[in-house]
């Protein structure tokens, strides 16, 4: 098994690079013998056809000779055929050329006489197939190989003439066909030389191309090992070119800068937390010290208690507050989702808080109400209106005053919270989202705040594709708003 992909894929392109070299050379080798066999072919006709013509021409010079065939065999043989002799070689351009005349025989199998052939066939035969007897019977040339007449194969057309009374002969003409073989057998020669070199230089060029290709990469991954959770400053080098390794690049560089940060918001919240802890469980402690320092009264100790359970509840609060945070991280909302009336959670929300608002003797009112229906979780919904009505109530002074209103814009839900308590300074307005953020904390700390209730209501609503937006004037007031997508 190769493990390597730059290997695997020099692999590869010597594969396809071997097939398309093999099938190139197959096409070449194959056209070419075509080739060469149609041209020796066409070589044969032409010729064939030249002699034919020759052949009548001499038949007509002796028209006055009944026995002017019989003469060829008897005397003048030699020059009819020195003449086919001479033609042949300026037709053929051959050194040599076999060519024989034959009587036509009556029927396939009655055997035939020979009238005259050239000196080179010496004392063999050119043979009468019966496939070419029946084509000059239907008038019309026929071509064959004949692999062993020879100690080379030769190539031969067999074609029907005529003397001028009509009487029909065959004239055959055979050709070498070993240059063709020569031929052939050098192209072959040259491919099986050639392409072991090509497949050399080829394999070199792919290998120093997917080194140069991949080298990227290995850079990349030398510096990713050195990433750990504790040094997450290091960065892929920008390659520059902009195909997919550049983009995988760009891809891991961002991710290990998201990675990065939140490991810095981990730190941040880990150390913020027990922080957060410290206090209420320093206090747990000092109450408990002052209390046993010396003999108390039951009154005393009842109190001590109180505060004990009060500060207790504080710290339970924090601890539900971060499972509750740490639970909607990890859970896929959207497949429990239900249709949710927002309008009757916020009016229930209203109506649990209402004993709150009238304590603190806080005005409050509705602008509009809308029935609205939104895909959602009921309870993270309800947590939400609770966080964000109990912030206005918290941070109104009493005989303030809160407006909601609940709004159905086409495919939007709007909510909003407006009270005209103190304010939110702007530079703390883009931090007040965050874990465990408190604009002032010694006053959050009388309230029994822990700086998470805005951190829910922000996951809360992006977990449903929501918006949220702040804007606020120091000692004038704050209006929150959220946006849904909502059904029509
Ligand atoms: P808790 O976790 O109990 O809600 P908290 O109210 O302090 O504590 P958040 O609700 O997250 O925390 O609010 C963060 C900070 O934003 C608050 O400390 C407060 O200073 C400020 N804040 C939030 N809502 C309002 C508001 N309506 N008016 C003025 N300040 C606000
Ligand atoms: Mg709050």
């Amino acid at each position: 098994m190769i493990k390597s992909v730059r290997l695997k894929l020099t692999f590869w392109y010597i594969g396809s690079i071997t097939s398309l070299l093999l099938l190139f050379g197959l096409i070449v080798y194959f056209s070419l013998k075509t080739i060469l066999n149609g041209n020796l072919d066409k070589l044969l006709y032409n010729g064939g056809k030249i002699l034919e013509r020759s052949f009548s021409e001499y038949m007509l010079q002796h028209a006055d000779d009944p026995h002017s065939l019989y003469t060829i065999e008897a005397g003048e043989k030699t020059f009819f055929i020195d003449n086919i002799d001479n033609e042949a070689r300026e037709n053929f351009f051959v050194d040599t050329v076999y060519i024989q005349l034959l009587t036509f025989p009556k029927a396939e199998k009655i055997s035939y006489s020979i009238i005259a052939r050239t000196s080179s066939l010496k004392n063999r035969l050119l043979p009468l197939s019966p496939y070419a007897y029946k084509s000059c019977m239907s008038h019309t040339s026929f071509f064959e190989t004949l692999p062993h007449l020879f100690s080379f194969p030769v190539r031969m057309i067999s074609l029907p003439v005529y003397d001028k009374d009509n009487h029909s002969y065959i004239l055959q003409i055979a050709l070498s066909m070993q240059h063709v073989n020569n031929t052939l057998e050098e192209l072959f020669f040259v491919f099986c030389v050639s392409f072991p070199l090509v497949l050399i230089v080829v394999a070199g060029i792919g290998h120093v191309f997917m080194k140069q290709a991949f080298s990227p990469i290995r850079r990349m991954v030398a510096v990713t090992r050195n990433i750990t959770s504790e040094d997450l400053s290091l960065r892929l080098d920008p390659v520059d070119s902009h195909d997919e390794i550049g983009e995988l690049a760009d891809t891991l560089n961002a991710m290990i800068d998201r990675l990065e940060q939140s490991f810095q918001q981990m730190t941040q919240f880990s150390g913020d937390v027990s922080h957060e802890l410290k206090t209420p469980l320093a206090q747990l402690k000092c109450n408990a010290e002052i209390a046993l320092r010396k003999p108390r009264t039951s009154g005393e100790y009842q109190q001590a208690l109180r505060n004990t359970i009060e500060d207790t509840d504080q710290l339970q609060t924090i601890i539900d507050d971060l499972l509750f945070l740490t639970k909607i991280d990890s859970k896929s909302w959207s497949s429990s989702f239900i249709t949710v009336a927002l309008h009757e959670v916020f009016l229930d929300v209203f109506e649990t808080m209402y004993g709150l608002v009238q304590q603190k003797r806080l005005a409050i009112k509705f602008e509009t109400m809308d029935a609205v229906l939104i895909p959602g979780d009921r309870g993270l919904l309800r947590r939400m209106f609770i966080n964000l009505i109990s912030n206005a109530i918290q941070y109104t002074p009493s005989g303030g005053v809160i407006v909601l209103s609940l709004r159905k814009a086409g495919h939007q839900a709007v909510l909003t919270i407006t009270d005209s308590g103190i304010g939110i300074p702007e530079a703390a307005l883009p931090h007040i989202f965050d874990r465990l953020y408190r604009v002032d904390p010694s006053r959050s700390n009388d309230t029994g705040g822990s700086g998470l209730g805005l951190a829910i209501v922000d996951t809360i609503v992006a977990r449903h594709n929501g918006k949220i937006l702040v804007n606020s004037t120091p000692g004038h007031g704050t209006i929150f708003q959220v946006s849904f997508p909502c059904f029509q």
